[in-house]
């Protein structure tokens, strides 16, 4: 797959540059070559992915935390450390963000975790309930920038909701690609907005190669593949987990931090926005450990984790956790650096762990997480029994979904009892 180059930071025609802010240059995470701002991905030396490269230079932290705290009730209120201009507040977006760090003190006691140490980061509050809103609202301002009328994306389910809702509210035609197999709740979710959807006949790695393919074909031509051709940009979304934890818990780094891995992008950015708060000094320098979670049934990060091994192998998925069933992790190898570094761990839990830990964190939390919020409790749950992770301290486990989405998952969940409407029925069944 060659990079393109469809937009720069120069318009050769109006001499004008491209306004995203504190965003310098896209640079190769491999080999660090740098290239200016524009809708490509892969390194042309080195085929290595490339990420946004900031200029955080003029920021006075304390200058720069009061704006934060200044700014909106979701994502833009860090657009000073994020690849948009700095009016993104003014423009058409479905500004998710600033959702709930929720003290988790009842599953802290199931979990045996020490009071008040435990928190769900609660990321179904977003407006199409999940993460992904995050990331597709910086694609959007990106799309918007480099002068992209059509957005498009493979996806597992919640990113093509996630697309479809900003592209309606942005004023962008939509055309998403998802496999043609996934939960009924996740494509009406997607469909609603109006905008096309298609399912491939395949899994996600192939609805990924057909995109691949059809991002340089002229049938593809002038379309943001929010996760493709616009991914360095769509990827930062991500950072502003690490930021509104960090903030939530009042300006102060959490020690241990479960997330979930699919591609494994959202646990890398969430590792580079908590190294720039320490850098910019709005958190203590202090050790963090960072802990990935998978499905038992897509899980070739934590196998290759456990294994010991650099590279990840490609599995075929087979798992209720739809949302994280990317069986060839482009982060993969990253992620595994990452929990290596730390002093993290990648693990991994069966569908019914997955089960068992919705109904847990619904019982004892009243949080009804899709299966990936099952994935990432019911890894806490194991990693607190091997020791892995450390009770004492700070904790925060992220919920990225809806139930609403995922109900297949606890479809055995029902009524306690059915009686007829008499008292003399209620006492028989033994609820009085
Ligand atoms: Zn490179």
């Amino acid at each position: 797959m060659a990079a393109q180059t469809v937009a720069s930071t120069t318009d050769s025609a109006a001499g004008t540059s491209v306004d995203l802010g504190p965003a310098a240059a896209l640079s190769c995470r491999e080999c660090g070559h740098r290239v200016p701002l524009g809708s490509v991905f892969a390194c042309e030396e080195c085929f290595g992915p490339l990420e946004i490269a900031y200029d955080f230079s003029a920021y006075d932290t304390e200058e720069l935390r009061k704006r934060i705290e200044a700014g909106p009730a979701n994502i833009w209120r860090y657009a000073p450390l994020l690849p948009v201009p700095a009016d993104v507040a003014t423009k058409p977006n479905i500004n998710p963000g600033w959702t709930k760090l929720v003290q988790a003190d009842n599953l802290a006691r199931e979990l045996g975790v020490d009071a008040g140490k435990l928190f769900v980061k609660d990321d179904s509050g977003n407006p199409t309930h999940s993460f992904k809103d995050r990331v597709v609202a910086q694609a959007i301002e990106a799309a918007r920038a480099f002068g992209f009328t059509t957005l498009s994306c493979s996806s597992t389910g919640n990113l093509a909701g996630a697309v479809g809702a900003a592209a309606a509210r942005a004023g962008f035609r939509s055309c998403v690609f998802i496999p043609h197999d996934l939960e009924q709740g996740k494509v009406v979710m997607a469909a609603v907005y109006g905008g096309d959807l298609v399912g491939i006949e395949g899994n996600y790695d192939d609805v990924n190669r057909f995109c691949s393919e059809l991002i340089g074909d002229p049938a593809g031509e002038g379309w943001g593949f929010v996760n493709v051709n616009l991914r360095p940009y769509y990827a930062e979304g991500s950072k502003t987990l690490a930021y509104e934890i960090c903030e939530q818990l009042g300006w102060r780094l959490p020690d241990q931090i479960v997330v979930p891995i699919a591609s494994g992008s959202q646990l890398t950015k969430i590792d580079k926005g908590l190294q720039e708060l320490i850098k910019l000094g709005l958190v203590e320098d202090k050790p963090y450990r960072i802990f990935g979670a998978q499905a038992e049934g897509c899980s070739p990060v934590s196998t290759a984790y456990k294994a010991g091994h650099d590279v990840v192998r490609p599995q075929k998925p087979n798992t209720i956790a739809k949302s994280l069933a990317i069986g060839n992790p482009a982060d993969g190898p990253y992620v595994l650096d990452i929990a290596r570094r730390t002093g993290g761990a990648v693990e991994d839990v069966t569908d019914e762990q997955v089960v068992d830990a919705i109904k847990l964190l619904a019982r004892t939390e009243g949080i009804f997480a899709e299966t990936a919020g099952g994935v990432t409790v019911g890894v806490t749950r194991k990693l607190v029994e091997s020791g892995a992770l450390d009770p004492s301290l700070t904790t925060v486990v992220l919920n990225t979904g809806d139930g609403l989405k995922t109900l297949d998952a606890v479809a055995g969940t029902g009524m306690t009892a059915t009686i007829r409407p008499s008292l003399d029925s209620f006492r028989e069944a033994g609820l009085a």
